[in-house]
């Protein structure tokens, strides 16, 4: 913990509350008694932000979601450790070490190659190993595999099909500190915008048939892997389509401004 007291304005603590508990309130409205995670992303905004949310007696909040490893680990540092992180920026082969190492990392979702994965499990494997049985105990490290549904180059993701399913494969039978939750998809902007509730969006398609597909090939139960997606501007329709984790951060948070302008504290 720093020695930095974080402020939290109660005018801007409220506001969150609030958007938090829109968005809340919309899910339920449309996931009809299923259980969605909702993993509010805290990218490019302050510590306090993430505390005001995780204190407030209404809400509570434990899933925040990170895109920028260096920044997930100062707030790590900074924040208690009774919040659960969730890196969903792209995944570096150098972030792997160090995310590993964050005892309340729950998930890493933008898993993409075995190679990361691999270091991902033997680095938290470590970890498991050396922590002391009078700290509050390391859990696996989950992970989603991400596919690149919409083909565009600028994103990552494994390719639907071989490489998604293998990826999948590898992860239960090889790596024994890390548990597959399920497959994460971002989508194209356009497909995004043009979703409602009775629009389907096509990469929510083509996630849900990759979803079935790995749980036939690993001879897994129908739905005992999860799909994140949906993000602001369609987690309603991802939800109508079986998701069972989004990730909100503008309308929760507000618009983000710049990486260079981001500051952890304020
Ligand atoms: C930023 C981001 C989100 C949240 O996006 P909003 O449109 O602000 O809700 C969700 N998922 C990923 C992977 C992101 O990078």
């Amino acid at each position: 913990m720093s020695s930095t007291p974080l402020k939290i304005d109660p005018t801007r603590a409220s506001a969150l509350v609030s958007q938090l508990q829109g968005v809340q309130d919309r899910i339920l409205a449309v996931a009809k008694g299923r259980p969605v995670r909702l993993v509010a992303v805290s990218k490019l905004k302050p510590a306090n932000d993430i505390l005001a949310l995780h204190q407030a007696p209404q809400v509570k909040h434990v899933h925040f979601g990170e895109n920028y490893a260096q920044e997930l680990q100062q707030k790590a540092e900074l924040l208690p450790r009774s919040i659960k992180w969730h890196f969903i920026g792209g995944l570096q082969s150098t972030h792997c070490k160090p995310l590993a190492r964050i005892p309340n990392l729950f998930a890493v979702s933008s898993l993409d190659s075995l190679k990361k994965a691999q270091t991902l499990n033997r680095v938290r494997g470590e970890l498991i190993a050396s922590s002391s049985s009078s700290e509050e105990p390391i859990e696996k490290l989950n992970v989603h595999v991400q596919v690149n549904t919409s083909g565009e180059d600028s994103k990552s993701g494994c390719s639907p099909g071989q490489e998604t399913a293998d990826l999948c494969k590898a992860i239960v039978t090889e790596c024994p500190h890390l548990n597959l939750l399920g497959l994460m998809t971002i989508g194209a902007i356009a497909r995004s915008k043009a979703t409602t509730p009775e629009n389907e969006n096509e990469d929510f398609q083509v996630l849900r048939e990759q979803r079935d597909l790995v749980e036939q090939e690993l001879g897994l139960e129908n739905g005992s892997l999860e799909l994140s997606m949906g993000m602001s501007e369609d987690f309603e329709g991802a939800i109508v389509m079986g998701s069972g984790e989004v990730r909100v951060g503008s309308t929760i948070f507000g618009e983000r401004g710049s990486k260079q302008e981001a500051k952890v504290v304020v």
